[in-house]
């Protein structure tokens, strides 16, 4: 089979890469492991409005457009996070955004993809890339273009010799009956060594986890996490572990004809965690891009300067949050003064991939 675009990984990278670079004139085929998309679930489901995300990124356009979510795949809607210190005192920070149905939500990201022309070839593996041919579970594909979405783990990076993202963070989540108070907690100190847990309400239940550093770690991640939700006393369900890329934007993300996107180019804000959004932006810039060099000749390198000026910076100074971050987390003394010390200011410029203190 030949392509022009092959792209590796149909999560919110790879279906919003698709669909920006899909048409009439271009082939795409998007390859998952996956037999179901978007399943198993193995995130938080929170999503920021384009508010928040014009805060945090300011250099961002459009995302009014990019972010068109459909509405059956928002289970709930939240204006405030609460931070929890290691002895419970709550930092109330406004923030808006949407819980997602995370499984809902990447189908429906694939759908506009298909839309706007591409495929989809869904329990397709990619195994190897090999003198320019893909080697897959459903054969040999050739491609002018190749598309590495394909998360932290990389495959794809590791098969054209980009670099993958060095750290990688456990964190477990599932779903929680009940009824929550409509603002997201995030607990800090020794619940969650080096990361948080969290609760994520939505119109029924709540999405309840944990992120750890694993340098941190005495435990298996589980166990903490189980610790957690029996401290909540909630029935829970559908438990999975997966992995955050948390050492920032890797070195390089074009190689020859490859692009590396969302996860698998570090793509997240490592203060936080969130990498939806920042899959989408990265997404759309590597989709036009990749259509400009099959119309114009445009060098794909255009890539990693468009979307380094767009999420770097801020990016950057959500590494450097989550850096000093590791100086206090092993000691819940410690996280208890700096949580003081920073104040609701301070936590609220954290979470925004801003830098906590105005001059560093
Ligand atoms: C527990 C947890 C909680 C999180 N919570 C949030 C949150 O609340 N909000 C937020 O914004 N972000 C959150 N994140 C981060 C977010 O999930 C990711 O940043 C986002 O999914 C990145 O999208 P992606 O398309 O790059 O990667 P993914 O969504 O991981 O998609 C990669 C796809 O590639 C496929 N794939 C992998 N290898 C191959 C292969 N060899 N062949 C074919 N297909 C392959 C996979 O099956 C997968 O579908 C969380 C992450 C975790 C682990």
């Amino acid at each position: 089979m030949e392509v022009d675009v092959l792209i590796v990984g149909a999560g919110p990278a790879g279906s919003t890469t698709a669909r920006y670079c899909a048409g009439r004139d271009t082939s795409v085929l998007m390859i998952d492991r996956r037999r179901e998309i978007g399943q198993p679930v193995q995130c938080g489901e929170f999503f920021p409005s384009a508010k928040e995300m014009y805060s945090m990124f300011p250099r961002s356009t459009d995302l009014e457009d990019l972010f068109r979510i459909d509405e059956g795949v928002v289970v709930g809607h939240v204006n405030h996070i609460d931070l929890v210190s290691p002895r419970g005192r709550t930092y109330r920070c406004p923030f808006e955004g949407v819980a997602l149905d995370r499984r809902s939500f990447d189908k429906s990201l694939v759908k506009l993809a298909v839309e706007a022309g591409a495929e989809l070839r869904a329990g397709t593996s990619l195994l190897s890339v090999d003198d320019g041919i893909a080697r897959t579970t459903i054969g040999d594909i050739g491609f002018k273009v190749l598309i590495g979405a394909d998360g932290p783990n990389s495959r794809t990076a590791r098969e054209v010799g980009l670099e993958r993202p060095l750290a990688r963070y456990p964190a477990v989540t599932c779903h929680a009956e009940g009824n929550f108070d409509p603002a997201i907690k995030m607990y800090f100190g020794s619940v969650a060594p080096g990361g948080y847990a969290w609760v994520i309400p939505k119109r029924k239940g709540a999405n309840i986890g944990a992120g750890f550093n694993p340098k941190t770690l005495s435990r298996h991640p589980s166990a903490y996490f189980q610790e957690f939700v029996a401290r909540l006393g909630v029935p829970y369900r559908d438990v999975t572990m997966g992995f955050v890329p948390l050492s920032g934007p890797t070195s390089r993300t074009v190689g020859g004809n490859t692009m590396l996107v969302g996860d698998a180019a570090g793509h997240v804000m490592s203060s936080n965690g969130g990498g939806i959004p920042i899959a989408m932006i990265a997404g759309r810039i590597a989709g036009r891009t990749v259509k400009e060099h099959l119309r114009g000749g445009l060098p794909l390198a255009e890539y990693e300067p468009r979307w380094r000026s767009v999420l770097e910076k801020p990016l950057a100074s959500s590494l450097w949050t989550r850096k000093l971050g590791d100086l206090f987390f092993p000691a819940d003394r410690r996280m208890e003064f700096a949580m003081r010390v920073l104040g609701v200011r301070g936590l609220a410029r954290a979470i925004r991939c801003k830098k906590v203190f105005y001059l560093f």
